[in-house]
């Protein structure tokens, strides 16, 4: 089941823009016009991680991931 949260808080979000430079695949993207990051597309997210690793404040929320249930389950 699909229970994987990623969410941008943009109480904390600084705008330095780092997590959208490091997604490999644009799961998360940077609009300048606002200065805060945002989830482009949730469904390409490779749960890597580098986003939370990353962010200097913390803004990037990650949680969940069905994929490593299955992992552990099969
Ligand atoms: S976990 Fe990886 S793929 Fe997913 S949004 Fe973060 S950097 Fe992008
Ligand atoms: S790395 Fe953190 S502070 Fe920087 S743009 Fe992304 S969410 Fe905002």
């Amino acid at each position: 089941m699909f229970d994987y949260k990623l969410e941008i808080d943009e109480q904390k979000c600084s705008g330095c823009g780092l997590c959208a430079e490091v997604c490999p695949i644009l799961a998360l993207d940077f609009d300048p016009e606002r200065n805060k990051a945002y989830v482009h597309d949730i469904s390409q997210c490779l749960i890597c991680r580098q986003c939370t690793d990353v962010c200097p404040v913390g803004a990037v929320i990650m949680e969940g991931g069905y994929w490593m249930e299955d992992m552990i389950t099969s």
